[in-house]
């Protein structure tokens, strides 16, 4: 398994843009919260439609708020 780059595509779970892939790429897994795709780059392709792409996108933002809050209610 190694990183792999590809480019704009991210993860519907998490939003992360770091994942990781076997040689020929038909398995990928997402580095930020493991999120297995076990149909390769072609789910993850598939999975990065428009609507998908901003509901992680707002995920993400949710997450990292309440990271924020978190932090701020020590
Ligand atoms: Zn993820």
């Amino acid at each position: 398994m190694s990183q792999i780059e590809i480019g704009r595509l991210m993860c519907p779970t998490c939003g992360g843009e770091s994942f990781e892939a076997n040689q020929d790429r038909s398995y990928v897994n997402c580095e930020t919260c493991g999120r297995e795709f076990p149909g390769g780059l072609e789910e993850l392709k598939e999975l990065n439609m428009p609507e998908i792409e901003k509901a992680a996108r707002s995920v993400a933002e949710d997450k990292l708020t309440k990271m924020f809050k978190k932090s701020f209610s020590k």
